[in-house]
């Protein structure tokens, strides 16, 4: 197992009040894995994402739980610490790859700064001209791993002289030149389109298997994960309520929120109209004591009102509703 999320809780303090982003996120991922985080706008996935990597705004909190990284509690790291983490061992590829290049500085700077400042091979290099050539010749083989065409001539180039596939690449190729043992993929295609998503999808999967990295693909698109993911975490009000193995969970859902997010995909292989889940996401700063959920679902008990269901198992499968809990 190389990632151990533990009753995760992180708290933002705004004017409104104290926001409950996460009350209890767990969840693992072992190497060579692609899980996928799932779940709408507001579910606690990012919030998630930017706890691992100990990158959450000054107003907010991790109030208690652990991130247990390679045996290592990331909650128990300063920053001096994490920063040894961040980029070399875990890496991250955002949404929008138009806001993650410095756009006064040349690709090749861009690469060229990371690999001095972090690659042992090259930081051990004596001369500056030498580490130089050394970090300019790695930047063009990641460029080409990620069928980058002509990677010299880009490596030349300004951010915004590039499309947002060719970024986005930019980028991938950046996350995996240290040779990370984790790629947090947030939102990491859903910019752009569906032919460059799939070939960027396509490269995470080669290197994946090619480096045995462990990627989380943090998405509320369901069709992704169902073609690339093994595993699935289906958050909500910032828990994860069902966790399993991607087909069973996508063809046999236990949760009833899990059923609304299937019932709401718009299905070519069935004649089936897409139905949305009623209401809306939970309000995070006055969490109800019981199910979050309670307000939308159709089959709620009068228990689902006082408290939150504990994680019960069925066929391998983790899901915490009071629906499974009774039997
Ligand atoms: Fe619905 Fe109750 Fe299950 Fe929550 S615990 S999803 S309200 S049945």
């Amino acid at each position: 197992m190389l990632l151990k999320v533990e009753n995760l809780k992180v708290e933002f303090y705004t004017y409104r009040g104290v926001v409950h982003a996460l009350n209890g996120v767990n969840f693992h991922l072992d190497k060579g894995e692609i899980l996928g985080l799932a779940g709408e706008t507001g579910s606690g996935k990012s919030v998630t994402s930017l706890a691992i990597q100990k990158l959450l705004p000054p107003n907010a909190k991790i109030i208690s739980g652990k991130i247990l990284f390679d045996g290592i509690d990331l909650v128990e790291l300063n920053e001096d610490e994490m920063r040894k983490i961040r980029g070399k061992r875990i890496a991250t590829i955002f949404q929008d790859p138009h806001t993650y290049l410095n756009p006064v500085f040349r690709i090749e700077k861009q690469f060229i700064d990371v690999l001095l400042a972090h690659d042992p091979d090259i930081k051990k290099v004596e001369l500056k001209k030498e580490r130089e050539k050394l970090a300019r010749a790695k930047a063009i083989e990641m460029l080409k791993m990620v069928s980058m065409p002509a990677p010299e001539r880009i490596l030349k180039m300004f951010p915004h002289e590039l499309s947002g596939g060719m970024k986005q690449r930019v980028l991938l190729a950046l996350a995996f030149s240290l040779n990370p043992d984790l790629i947090i993929a947030d939102e990491a295609t859903t910019a752009l389109d569906v032919t460059i998503q799939s070939q960027i999808l396509d490269i995470m999967e080669k290197l994946r298997r090619g480096k045995n990295v462990s990627i989380l693909f943090i998405t509320h698109d369901l069709g992704l994960i169902a073609e690339n993911c093994q595993r699935i975490a289906i958050m909500y009000g910032g828990r994860v309520v069902e966790f399993g193995d991607v087909k069973k969970v996508l063809t046999n859902p236990l949760h009833p929120y899990t059923q609304g997010l299937i019932n709401a995909l718009l299905r070519i292989d069935k004649d089936i109209k897409p139905v949305s889940i009623p209401g809306t996401v939970p309000d995070l700063v006055n969490l109800p004591l019981g199910c979050p959920f309670y307000s939308r679902c159709a089959y709620a008990l009068d228990e689902c009102n006082k408290s939150f269901p504990e994680p019960v198992i069925v066929d391998g499968v983790r899901v915490n509703c009071h629906l499974f809990a009774r039997k």
